[in-house]
């Protein structure tokens, strides 16, 4: 049985997207699950939360109840992140953003090249370049001790030698991972206890899911995902990732740019099937 889930943060209304994203889950599995991603509570809504419940019932969609909302979650990933700890795999950051780009900055001038490769770009941005990894246990508490606030990064590098080689399978081809290319990624933020790579894995495995449909843009996360899976012994889902919906300009649709939402659009007269056709589905 392939289950699969369509998972958005509840902190704006669903766009065309979104709407393919949901609508493409759907259709690939047997059972389909809402999962609604609210760990970001700056951000997150409850009125998003009920936009989305309306949103995707008028596009004809039904999912599994109750509805999992991962702020209900972080016993659970405080658990995996216990896990990752007590190994060594995990060590805390007290760089502010204005640090990382400072030293960034610093290691260009002087070519230098941390073990995770040159501090370029990754696909969240600039590779951490690997600062608080080389502090001392020592001061590490003695800057926790000091109130100084902090993330927690996986060291990557040692990571990926425990697991060795990993693989992930999209559209029934096998990929080879390659964990470094985010580089040192952030499991706990300096402001919630979890990020968004550990929450996603953690609940993949607990719902169940065995088919990840999702957009394009999150296929290189893939890599970094299959290995804290591997990781936390959790189980190989398998992935099929699909373009992304473009605007008339050729952009991909994002809350952000206040990209028309589906609630403009039925407000407007679009009907569900409208909405199918402007997708292409
Ligand atoms: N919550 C993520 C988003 O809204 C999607 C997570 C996923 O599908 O893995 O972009």
């Amino acid at each position: 049985m392939i289950v699969t889930r369509f998972a958005p943060s509840p902190t704006g209304l669903l766009h065309l997207g979104h709407a393919y994203a949901a609508i493409t889950a759907h259709e690939s599995g047997d059972d389909f699950l809402l999962r609604i991603e609210d760990i970001d509570k700056g951000r997150s809504r409850d009125a998003f939360i009920l936009a989305i419940f309306y949103d995707l019932k008028w596009l004809g969609l039904s999912w599994d109840e109750p509805t999992m909302r991962q702020s209900t979650r972080m016993g659970a990933y405080a658990e995996a992140l216990v896990n990752l700890k007590a190994r060594g795999l995990v060590y805390p950051c007290f760089c502010t953003r204005a640090d990382i780009a400072a030293e960034i900055a610093r290691a260009g001038e002087a070519q230098h090249f941390d073990a995770l490769g040159p501090s370029g770009p990754g696909p969240d941005g600039p590779l951490y370049p690997g600062t608080c990894r080389a502090c001392s246990r020592d001061e590490g508490l003695s800057r926790m001790a000091a109130g100084e606030s902090y993330a927690l990064r996986l060291d990557v590098a040692r990571a990926a030698a425990l697991v060795g080689p990993l693989t992930f399978t999209e559209r029934g081809l096998l990929h080879a991972v390659d964990p470094l290319r985010f580089g040192d990624i952030v499991i706990a933020r300096k402001d919630m206890p979890t990020s968004y790579h550990l929450a996603v894995v953690v609940d993949d495995a607990h719902q169940q899911v065995s088919l990840v449909t999702r957009g394009e843009d999150l296929l290189a996360a893939t890599h970094i995902q299959r290995l804290l899976q591997a990781l936390l012994k959790l189980p190989e889902l398998i992935y099929a990732h699909h373009p992304l919906v473009l605007d008339e300009n050729g952009k991909k649709f994002s809350k952000r740019d206040g990209a028309v939402s589906l609630e403009s659009l039925r407000e407007a007269g679009a009907t569900p099937a409208d909405i199918r056709a402007r997708i292409g589905l």
